[in-house]
């Protein structure tokens, strides 16, 4: 017998290895398969249930192993995600989930199960509550409280929310109580028979079995929503679920799976294989499309993330929908394309025509067809547009018009004939152009210049400038435009070998002049300017003086007469003393007057601001020295020794000669330089600091004082003095005047006195008038005074007689 049977035995080791010979040569390897099971207990317990299972189906793939791997749902999803399980066994709902994340072949069967003496390849849920309650309908259920053994349970909870929400009913928000019990099923129905909750949900053959074992009294109870309808052999109130799926992985050969299914079609209820596993066997693949759409509806995993709808999907939902709307959006792209290039090739030729014609007009609109020069419309128009911009701020621009009338055209146009006289007229034309363009405006700033002809013989230059020009330079530079535009007719004009002199009258008029001018305003002004050179003669400019202030007019004037008086001994210094409160005389301060021969004695306010925009501010300066100088010695043949301040403009002291220029001075005079203090301000020493200090440090050296003079009103940095050799402050006057009657003033002349103080320097109090001022300072420094209150500047020499 058992030689029989070891025979046996090898025989069908031999058979199975020929056949694992014949499977390798036929190419298909002889390999291991893993069947991994879902293990909602422990995991020795499901491998012993399942472990035959996994043998038969080793039995039905000779030459092939399938080996079991028992998990729980991470460990399961985790075996699946990295590829070593071949088949699964799991429970629906984690079906949809692996689905969802990988790529299955689908269910090869589906799971028999024996409940209540019944086969069942599905199951579903059962909704109840006590017959002596008033809950008929599963709308009944809004607001109750409902027990359940577990919401992650599909037959004890998910498929009765389902059936819930198709009525309308939200799991869990619109239950007043949800009494998730815990396994088993059955504590679900015992909480609503003692009342604890007012309905319950419980899978399907749970009532069935606790009313045969004696436990329960299903009279007692109401079966909500039954369907009865589906031939379902127990009580159920849901639709129905498949049961467990066998499922293969996609990169199972489909053979294998084929043969797999076979084994698991064929598998009967009455095996030991089945018998262990507790089955009745497999059937064919159940439809898993309702746990789909529950666990969408119910947001279960893995439908619990935000919907996300890609390209993809919608791509392959519309796809066809898609292809037909492009193709008849292209067709319609392409016909519209063809007839805008069509009109545009239209348009532009028309376009194109419609700008020469345009060119044309504005050409005979605008310009003198004789001399190409723009005419008067145009000039009219320009100057409207400059009206335009400027209306609110005439005061930033500076504009200037000038009208030209020849001399003698018509004379000359009669005599000669129309045709020389347009030969002339394009001559002096061309002159005027040319000089418009040579003018030199460069020093006045950026400007534009037009020329137009306006009548037969009159033309018009128009100059504009980007900056408001000041009165004076206005002045200059009209005379300067004049003698140049006359210039154009200095040079005779050759016609056929003959020369020919022309002269012309000019006037000009600069706008705007106020916010109110305008066009016709600035023409009439310049009208009457040509007017009055006509009666004034040929060859004349006449300026139209009206918007030249009379200040501008001095100010022009001191200019012209200002080097002339220095010359002249027209200059001379008036001194004041700087006192102690004592009334002891410490020193005194040269101020510079100049005595005009027609307008009197001028203060330096009317010349030197208009000086100090030349270098006449030097020539001054310099004049100031040596006058300086000259009294010093006056006052030491008196053995007077008083101190002397002089006033140092910023571009005399900046002078690359400054510092030789007065050693020199001061060295040839025999004067000693302690004797002097230079007064310089703040705006000298803001500018170029480094050079600044090394001039004042050499002076300094060489024995001069200096002191910062309408100290406060400057830039007002306390912080550069200590940089600076100085000696002395001068507090303004305006500070000084307001001390007793502003606080501001008060403080700032309590700060200066307190920073001179620190520093050790000298201050001086400008401006003194009222007693007052002088105690409010007396009270707070030993200082000096230099005001009114004890002396107005006086003539040099008188004060120093006076001191004699
Ligand atoms: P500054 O250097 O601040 O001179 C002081 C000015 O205050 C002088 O005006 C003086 O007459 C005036 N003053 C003195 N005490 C009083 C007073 O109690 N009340 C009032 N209201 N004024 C008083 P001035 O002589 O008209 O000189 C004006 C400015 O002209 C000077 O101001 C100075 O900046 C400049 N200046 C005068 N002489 C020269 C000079 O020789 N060279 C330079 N570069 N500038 C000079
Ligand atoms: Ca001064
Ligand atoms: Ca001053």
């Amino acid at each position: 017998m058992s030689g029989t049977g070891s025979f046996a035995l090898y025989r069908f080791r031999q058979a199975l290895g020929l056949l694992g010979l014949l499977l390798i040569s036929l190419g298909i390897e002889a390999k291991t398969f893993t069947l991994g099971v879902l293990s909602p207990r422990p995991v020795a317990i499901t491998e012993e249930r399942w472990q035959p299972l996994a043998d038969y189906l080793s039995k039905a793939l000779p030459g092939h192993e399938i080996q079991l791997k028992a998990a729980n749902y991470k460990d399961l999803d985790a075996l699946v995600t990295s590829g070593e399980l071949d088949f699964v066994l799991t429970n629906p709902s984690h079906y949809i989930h692996i689905r969802y994340h990988q790529e299955l072949s689908g269910a090869l069967a589906t799971l028999l199960v024996e409940d209540q003496g019944h086969r069942l390849s599905g199951f579903g849920g059962v909704i109840f509550a006590l017959k002596t309650s008033n809950i008929q309908t599963l709308a009944d259920l809004k607001n109750q409280r409902l027990a359940a053994v577990s919401s992650d349970s599909l037959g004890g909870y998910q498929a009765q929310a389902f059936e819930l929400m198709q009525q309308g009913i939200q799991l869990p928000e619109e239950a007043s109580q949800l009494l998730l019990t815990g396994m088993p099923h059955d504590l679900a129905v015992t909480a609503v028979l003692k009342g604890q909750a007012d309905a319950g949900f419980v899978r399907t053959g749970v009532l069935e079995a606790m009313q045969a074992e004696g436990r329960l009294d299903l009279n007692k109870l109401r079966i909500l929503n039954p369907q009865t309808g589906r031939g379902f052999p127990l009580h159920l109130s849901t639709r129905l679920y498949p049961e467990w799926p066998f499922v293969a992985l996609a990169k199972v050969d489909d053979d294998i799976s084929r043969r797999i299914a076979a084994a698991l079609l064929m598998l009967k209820a009455e095996s030991s294989v089945a018998q262990a596993a507790h089955i009745q066997g497999f059937a064919i693949p159940a439809d898993y499309a309702p746990v789909e759409d529950l666990a969408r509806a119910l947001r279960l995993p893995p439908y619990d993330q935000p919907f996300q709808l890609t390209f993809a999907d919608i791509w392959a939902q519309w796809k066809h929908w898609a292809l037909i709307l492009l193709s008849s959006l292209a067709v319609l792209l392409l016909a519209g394309s063809l007839y805008l290039l069509y009109t545009n090739r239209k348009l532009t030729r028309s376009h194109a025509e419609i700008k020469t014609m345009a060119q044309r007009v504005h050409h005979l609109a605008y310009y003198d067809p004789l001399t190409g020069l723009s005419n008067r419309l145009y000039l009219n128009q320009t100057l409207d547009e400059i009206f335009a911009t400027n209306h609110h701020e005439y005061k930033h621009t500076s504009n200037l018009l000038i009208f030209i009338n020849l001399d003698r055209f018509k004379v000359l146009n009669l005599a000669r004939g129309n045709h020389f006289g347009d030969q002339l007229l394009k001559a002096v034309a061309e002159r005027l152009h040319q000089q418009s363009d040579a003018l030199d405006t460069q020093r006045f700033g950026y400007f534009q210049t037009w020329v137009a002809r306006l009548n037969a013989d009159e033309f018009a230059v128009l100059i504009t400038f980007n900056r408001k020009l000041s009165s004076e330079m206005e002045w200059q530079l009209g005379e300067s435009m004049a003698q140049q535009l006359q210039a154009c007719f200095q040079e005779p004009l050759e016609f056929d070998g003959e020369q020919l002199s022309l002269s012309a009258r000019m006037a000009s008029s600069y706008f705007p002049d106020s916010p109110q001018d305008s066009t016709e305003a600035v023409i009439r002004r310049v009208n009457t300017a040509l007017d009055q050179a006509r009666r004034e003669g040929g060859g004349r400019f006449v300026f139209f003086e009206a918007p030249m202030g009379e200040q501008a007019i001095q100010h022009f004037q001191i200019e012209k007469e200002l080097p002339q008086a220095i010359k002249n001994q027209e200059l001379c210094l008036y001194l004041q003393p700087q006192m102690r409160a004592s009334g002891q005389l410490a020193a005194a301060e040269a101020l510079v007057r100049w005595q005009h021969p027609e307008k009197g004695l001028l203060a330096p306010g009317a010349f030197i601001p208009v000086a100090e925009e030349s270098n006449l501010i030097v020539d001054l300066g310099c004049w100031v020295v040596a006058e300086a100088l000259r009294l010093l010695k006056l006052a030491d043949e008196k053995n007077l020794s008083f101190e002397l301040s002089i006033n140092i403009s910023a571009r005399h002291f900046h002078q690359t000669n400054f510092v030789s220029w007065i050693k020199d001075q001061v060295y040839a005079s025999g004067v000693s330089p302690q004797r002097l203090t230079l007064e310089i301000t703040e705006s000298l020493i803001i500018d170029n600091l480094d050079e600044v200090i090394s001039k004042m440090q050499e002076l300094r050296q060489f024995g001069f004082k200096f002191s910062i003079d309408d100290f406060g009103t400057g830039y007002s940095s306390l912080s550069y003095l200590k940089h600076l050799p100085i000696h002395e402050l001068k507090i303004d006057k305006s500070f000084v005047q307001d001390v007793s009657t502003d606080a501001d003033s008060a403080a700032l002349v309590e700060t200066i006195l307190a920073v001179a103080e620190k520093m050790q320097l000298q201050v001086v109090a400008e401006g003194v008038e009222t007693l007052e001022q002088l105690q409010f300072l007396c009270n707070r420094a030993e200082i000096l005074y230099q005001g009114y209150y004890f002396s107005k500047p006086q003539p040099a020499e008188e004060w120093i007689n006076s001191l004699a």
